[in-house]
Order: structure tokens, then sequence, then C-alpha cells
């Protein structure tokens, strides 16, 4: 009868990796009483005793579903830019502009005359050419 006490699981399992014992354990739960009202529940490892301080300390060992992970467990990235407006602002940075003169101590538009940053972009924007292969 050692094994009493396990048959109320919380629906996320009572597996643990205790920190103390190392083992692959369970987490011992046992009602806390104040009197004669339950006030709470002790949690500590069905192996060694180890007793945590509060259920955000028990170390639940985390459920596999698939492997890696399940995508619908990872919250998606917060949207800066969508893809295609990432690429079209980019394409048009002044400095991959035509008109983008770089001296040493500034840069700027040789249409406006103008100081700009490496990273605006305007709506006078022409494509620099390519490169020449071999330069
Ligand atoms: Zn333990």
């Amino acid at each position: 009868m050692d094994k009493a006490g396990q048959d109320r699981q919380p629906a996320h399992g009572s597996e643990i990796l205790c920190p103390a014992c190392g083992q692959d354990s369970l987490v011992k739960r046992t009602p806390l009483y104040e009197g004669f009202k339950r006030v709470g529940e002790q949690l500590a490892c069905a192996g060694c005793g180890l007793v945590f301080p509060g259920e955000a300390a028990v170390p639940y060992k985390t459920r596999k579903t698939l492997p890696g992970f399940g995508l619908e467990d990872v919250p998606p990235p917060p949207k800066v830019f969508g893809k295609q407006e990432l690429a079209e602002t980019v394409g048009r940075l002044c400095r991959h502009c035509d008109h983008y003169v770089v001296n040493p101590f500034l840069q700027r538009c040789a249409l406006t005359h103008r100081e700009v940053e490496a990273t605006d972009t305007c709506p006078r924007f022409a494509p620099k050419p390519p490169p020449k292969a071999g330069a």
C-alpha cells in the first residue's frame, strides 16, 4: 500500500524530474489542514521526500507530444513586417539606391542632395545597377 494517493492524477500528470534525487519520480500530494480546514497540498518528491514550496516549483516533466516542438505550443513571432513587406522595404533602402552617395563623413542622396541614412527609403528609389561581374 505504498502507492496510495495516486488515484487523483492532475491533468498535467505527476511525473517529475526531481532535482534532489535526480530521479524520474512522481509528485506526492499530501493535503494540508489548518485545524479541520483543508488549506492546500504539500507537494513532495515521492522518491526522496523533497518538499516543493509550491505548484510552480514542481519540476514536472514536459509532456512529449510530437518530436520536436508542437507548433501550437509556440507563440507566433511578433508581427513586425510581413515577409513581402520586409522584402519591399529592404529592396528600397537608400543604400541600395543608385542615387546613394557615400562620403567619408556623410551619406547623401545625389537626387535631393540631402543627407540620408542607409536605412532610409524614398519614393524616388532607383535600383543600383548590379555590380559588373569580374570587377
Ligand atoms: Zn527526489
